[in-house]
């Protein structure tokens, strides 16, 4: 059950696995070379390494030789800096980096992908893997603050899969393009998914806007998954013929606007909800159903259970089989085997899911709860505004107030008065900000999502140094 990729070789050794900038590598041959680099690694003597790695065959390689030799693999955010991986990697006490990209790290056992290829089988004993043995290791964003080592076993891989797959109906016969990072978790489920179910799947080293179109039309993907901003992005461009069946969105809410757009452009979105600790989606909506517009991520997969804890601001806690353990570097928090994910969300008659903001963001003004994203969805749809961020301070009448922090269009002036005129029209008064800042740019995660912590930190800078 484990040997996902040993399963599909035996089963259709000539079908293509994947495709890489025109090179077919089918499931057979993608399993001959990961069972000889599974030996090369083992040399390395290591029971967890980390992945340095970006969306390329030779990473698919390390990933499936990785898996073969039950050696746990920490995920790698290519963005980083070395000083922010070496944080990562201490955190976690891992001193082996494999890495099919150049990286500037000192103080670590470095490997290129080149080495590796050039070493001799090594003897390090491995036993297949088993369900409850942890495949990956990813940290999440960081959007709060430190960077969550997540563990993610086998089972919660493949759990992940099959939910998935029933909600998201592809088949044997469905192709994925793959576009989002491997190394972080909207990537790795689409590959892992592929080999569970023994679809071709189509790897897209760099996002260029442009092209994905003519991909998508000349391979006849018929599923894929984004972030929102991409497929904002895309839209720009005309489409060309397509078998699209599914696009999946998620890491971060999506806006009305997109989803009206790529509907009326017939485009079959799907929105969900998801976390690098669910191992990927865990609530979906599809695009034929009547709320998708209506702002809900839609209904739990079949394997999911979600509770709204409603005397703890509507914390959302989920249970099922793609949840995680629990991390290397944190407590995890659990209430009756319920994972605490941190956000607070509610669940309407029907069962749709609506998903408000994070528990740690939130804005008690008054007594009354203020939603930071509530505000930030609002400004976002004035056309002179590019991006926001709400945070807080404390004030002596309220107790905590909003604070708007906004990033103008190019060459575009805009009035506090007009900011709050546009706020009032749809907001109840007690959500007004008491404060709004121009800024230069809205720091964002690498998944996309406004860096609340990272914006109040700028924030309250500006404070101190205005006093
Ligand atoms: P950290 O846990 O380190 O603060 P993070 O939570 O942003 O970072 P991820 O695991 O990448 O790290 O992201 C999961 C989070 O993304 C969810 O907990 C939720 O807050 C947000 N999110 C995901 N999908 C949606 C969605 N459809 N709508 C709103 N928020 C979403
Ligand atoms: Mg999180």
């Amino acid at each position: 059950m484990y040997n996902w990729l040993q399963s599909r070789a035996g089963e259709m050794p000539d079908k293509p696995a994947v495709i890489f900038e025109g090179t077919e590598v089918t499931f057979s041959e993608l399993y001959k070379t990961a069972v000889e680099m599974k030996g090369r690694l083992e040399s390395l003597d290591r029971p967890r390494i980390a992945l340095f790695i970006g969306n390329t065959l030779d990473a698919v390689y390390a990933i499936h030789a990785a898996m073969l030799a039950n050696i746990e693999i920490v995920m790698i955010n290519t963005r980083l800096t070395g000083r922010e991986i070496a944080a990562q990697l201490d955190d976690i006490g891992v001193d082996t980096i494999v890495a099919t990209e150049p990286v500037d790290l000192e103080g670590y056992r470095v490997y290129k992908w080149e080495e590796i290829q050039n070493m001799a089988s090594g003897s390090r004993e491995s036993r297949n893997a088993s369900g409850s043995d942890v495949l990956s290791i990813m940290f999440t964003s960081g959007t709060t603050g430190r960077a969550k080592a997540v563990t993610q076993t086998y089972d919660n891989h493949y759990a992940s899969a099959m939910g998935c797959e029933r909600r998201f109906g592809y088949t044997r016969d469905s192709i994925w393009m793959n576009i989002n990072p491997i190394y972080h978790i909207s990537g790795f489920s689409v590959l892992l998914r592929s080999v569970i179910r023994g679809c071709t799947m189509v790897l897209i080293e760099k996002f260029e806007e442009e092209k994905i179109w003519k991909t998508i039309a000349e391979y006849g993907v018929t599923h894929t998954s984004m972030v929102p901003i991409m497929l904002k992005r895309l839209m720009k461009y005309e489409m060309a013929e397509h078998r699209l069946e599914g696009i999946l969105l998620g890491g971060a809410g999506v806006t009305k606007d997109i989803l009206d757009n790529a509907l009326s452009m017939g485009l079959p979105v799907y929105n969900s909800f998801g976390m690098t600790e669910t191992c990927s989606q865990i609530v979906s909506i599809a695009p034929d159903d009547p709320k998708i517009l209506d702002g809900t991520v839609g209904k739990p997969l079949d394997n999911i259970d979600i509770v709204v804890d409603s005397s703890n601001d509507g914390e959302l806690l989920v249970r099922g089989g793609p949840i995680t353990g629990g991390y290397l570097n944190a407590e995890m928090e659990v209430s009756d085997g319920y994972f605490r994910t941190g956000d607070m969300g509610h669940i309407d008659e029907e069962g749709y899911l609506y998903i408000l903001d994070r528990r740690k963001d939130l804005i008690i003004s008054g007594g009354e709860n203020v939603y930071p994203k509530e505000i930030e969805d609002v400004i976002n749809t004035h056309p002179g505004v590019v991006n926001a961020a709400v945070v807080k301070r404390k004030d002596q009448e309220w107790g905590e107030v909003p604070i708007l922090l906004v990033e103008l269009a190019n060459g575009r002036r805009l009035e506090d008065e007009e900011i709050m005129a546009h706020l009032k029209r749809h907001l109840a008064r007690y959500k007004l900000p008491k404060e709004i800042h121009r800024v230069g740019n809205i720091i964002m995660t690498s998944t996309g999502k406004v860096s609340r912590a990272r914006n109040q930190q700028i924030y309250n800078i500006k404070r101190s140094s205005n006093r």
